[in-house]
């Protein structure tokens, strides 16, 4: 079995520490809850320590960095940069270089870096164990190493993340009750909670690329899926993400979830972030047309459709390609009301035969 490990190319520090971590977190941190308990100051230190990690990644390292998504003070800047350390997923460097190679050459299994088609436990965990091959150039970072505050974090990533990912949590606990206190900080806000915070970021490169829909487009293997959402602070709509990466949003509708949106939005309105990019409406919408044509006319060539099956698509392609003839057709105003209704029309087509194609391949199955 080890044979057929690689030796020679295992990251031995990054698989040490996640392992270790791991380990701690199924013995350590249950043998401490068990002997001394846990009280609300070790609770709320564990969500504090989890949101201001978790959102230094989504927002800072991922929104801001990766995708210049906004534009933000340097104080909100920095605090990503210092939490994002906390959170041992390397520097916003070393991340974004291999980020923004995952976007531009998804599900290519030589140039993804955590490409799904080797496998979930690949993309999950499994690359981050051994050293990528090729290193990483750091040939698509050159915006981001004129910034002196990620050189800074990049030079000294290893202590900043120490000292406020354990160091940190276990001096507050100190603060708070003593040495006994001190070792929950350190084993619970800081063990523990970075065991759960990375497999929680994690599932954006595995799950988010496994569960879920495609509504935007089927090129790549990137889904939206709402509990994703919840696990991952907002990223859990990957395949809006995928098509429309420079978007601040992740989930773009009104009812989906995403915290890290509207963060990104609430700083706007206190002058801490600003140039916001927005995808429009109208290119949205028909992102979501061309790919409802595209599935509707995949079923209607599958073989084993039946003839009601295909009956109810074949209505439904026709009505949605109806709805897209008058969506061409119509004056472009620019005026916001005939835009957004124009978008309502099309979305509610859009549901009938995506409903229709549903309805179709369980009577089709049946
Ligand atoms: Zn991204
Ligand atoms: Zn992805």
């Amino acid at each position: 079995m080890f044979s057929r490990i690689p030796f020679h190319r295992v990251n031995w520090l990054i698989s040490s520490f996640l392992i270790g971590t791991f380990l701690l977190s199924l013995t350590a941190v249950p043998a401490y809850i068990w002997r001394f308990g846990i009280d609300r100051f070790q609770i709320a230190l564990f969500f504090a320590m989890f949101f201001a990690c978790g959102f230094s990644i989504t927002l800072g390292y991922h929104r801001l960095f990766s995708h210049l998504a906004f534009q933000a003070h340097w104080t909100v800047r920095l605090f990503t940069l210092i939490f994002g350390a906390a959170a041992f997923e390397n520097s916003v460097l070393l991340w974004v270089c291999e980020h923004r190679s995952h976007h531009k050459h998804v599900d290519d299994d030589d140039q993804d870096p955590y490409c799904i088609s080797k496998g979930l436990f690949h993309a999950h965990i499994g690359w981050l164990l051994f050293k990528l091959d090729p290193p990483p150039p750091f040939d698509n970072v050159a915006d981001l190493q004129k910034d002196p505050l990620v050189r800074w974090q990049h030079r000294h990533i290893h202590w900043i993340g120490a000292f406020v990912g354990f160091i940190v949590p276990a001096l507050l606990g100190l603060a708070w009750g003593g040495w006994v206190s001190a070792l929950g900080g350190f084993l619970i806000a800081g063990v523990a909670r970075v065991v759960v915070l990375q497999h929680c970021t994690f599932c954006i490169n595995s799950l988010c690329h496994y569960l879920g829909t495609r509504p935007y487009s089927s090129r790549c293997s990137a889904r939206d899926s709402w509990l994703m959402a919840i696990v991952t602070l907002g990223e859990g709509y990957h395949n809006y993400h995928h098509e429309f990466q420079h978007d601040y949003r992740n989930g773009v509708k009104p009812w989906q979830i995403d915290p890290t949106k509207w963060i990104i939005w609430t700083l706007s309105k206190v002058g801490l972030t600003h140039k916001l990019r927005r995808v429009s409406e109208e290119k949205i919408a028909l992102a979501e047309l061309a790919e409802a044509q595209r599935q509707l006319q995949e079923r209607l060539a599958h073989p084993g459709l039946s003839e009601v099956a295909a009956a109810r698509l074949s209505g439904a392609c026709r009505r949605l390609q109806a709805a897209a003839q008058r969506w061409m057709e119509q004056p472009k105003t620019g005026s916001v009301t005939p835009v957004s209704l124009r978008v309502a029309e099309l979305r509610r087509e859009i549901r009938a035969a995506t409903a229709a194609f549903r309805g179709s391949y369980s009577r089709g199955r049946a």
